[in-house]
């Protein structure tokens, strides 16, 4: 198997091409993934930005589903391009599309690529390859790390809108700058964000540090039914909660506040894999997977139709909590590293 690399020379010429190859006052669709993160929504925004500054006039950011910001984005720059999926350009010149492993995860919007250009900005090794263009490079710490480097291919610098958004994405992707990933090029990259003369203290309290008194109820009351399995990958352990709609109901609080749940979870020494499973409907769930290095996550997510990263991915699962747990418990087994 020859491993994975960033996109090559052509396809960045291809990708500059692109969008010099519309005019200022064409319609630009940006899109990002159903249910965004930091990483989807900073990389879409300070891309949006950066068109800005180019000259664009006419630039749409949109995700499908439904049309919510979570909390700790809503101050992010450049919000006021956003608009919902249904009042998204219907037919535009140019789409570029960011941080989507797989085009399911652009659900209604999927239709878009069919677009005249369409570029494709993405860090999953597990993206299954859509779009005209396409921007993969799975050593990349996050989409932002892609879409600075083609803002600056396009000569776009860095102002401090572009660099608070790009920012957020690296610091969220990166478990602010823990992971692996946190290369001495990601430092680099840190450095020129902030060096525009944003405020990474600020930026963080908002976006990780803060959030409201009844998503701290919920998260003790899921925390405190989290299940620990010894014996699960191997030996190496399992650790998994689940959380309903009925909790986010009783508690009075939006899905996205479980969307940072894992990270307690995956705390858990006793355990290698960490799993969260949220319920979507009726007998719908997102199940979030990290790994500490004993299996490979991405493989027992792709098996479901999800995605990912070897250590961190997930998938939507059907049936009860109990089952869709078991399902993952047995995958786990199988896709040992
Ligand atoms: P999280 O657990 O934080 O939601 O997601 C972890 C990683 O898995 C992210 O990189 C995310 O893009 C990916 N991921 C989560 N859910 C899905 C899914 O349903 N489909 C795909 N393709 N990837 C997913
Ligand atoms: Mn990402």
């Amino acid at each position: 198997m020859t491993l994975p690399s960033g996109p090559s020379a052509d396809q960045w010429a291809a990708a500059v091409a692109a969008v010099r190859s519309v005019g200022a006052d064409d319609e630009v669709l940006l899109i990002c993934h159903v249910n965004p993160d930091g990483d989807a929504l900073g990389s879409m925004l300070g891309f949006g930005l950066g068109l800005r500054r180019l000259g664009f006039t006419r630039v749409h950011a949109t995700f499908p589903g439904e049309f919510t910001v979570p909390g700790p984005y809503t101050e992010m720059p450049g919000l006021d391009l956003l608009v919902p999926e249904a009042e998204a350009f219907a037919d535009p010149r140019l789409v570029l599309v960011f941080d989507v492993a797989s085009e399911s995860r652009l659900g209604g919007l999927a239709g878009r690529l069919a677009a005249p250009r369409s570029v494709v900005l993405d860090h999953h090794a597990s993206n299954a390859g859509f779009g005209g263009v396409r921007l993969v490079d799975p050593d990349a710490a996050a989409t932002s790390v892609v879409a600075d480097e083609l803002l600056s291919r396009l000569g776009v610098p860095l102002d401090t809108g572009i660099a608070e958004c790009f920012y957020i994405a690296l610091a969220t992707d990166t478990g602010s700058f823990r992971f692996d990933m946190t290369t001495p090029a990601v430092h680099e990259l840190a450095a020129r964000l902030i060096a525009t003369g944003i405020r990474p203290g600020d930026i963080s309290r908002r976006i990780f540090d803060s959030g409201p008194f009844g998503a701290m109820k919920l998260t003790g009351e899921v925390l405190g039914r989290a299940v620990l399995d010894e014996s699960a990958a191997g030996g190496r352990g399992m650790v998994w909660t689940w959380a309903t709609l009925d909790d986010l109901d009783r508690h009075g609080q939006p899905p996205y506040v479980l969307d940072t749940l894992i990270d307690p979870v995956r705390r858990v020494a006793e355990a290698d894999v960490a799993v969260v499973v949220k319920q979507t409907g009726a007998a719908e769930w997102s199940v979030s997977m990290r790994s500490k290095g004993a299996v490979d996550v991405s493989a027992v997510a792709m098996t479901q139709g999800g995605g990912g990263h070897r250590l961190a991915a997930g998938f939507t699962g059907h049936g009860e909590a109990r089952d869709v747990v078991d399902t993952v418990r047995r995958l786990l087994d199988l896709h040992l590293t």
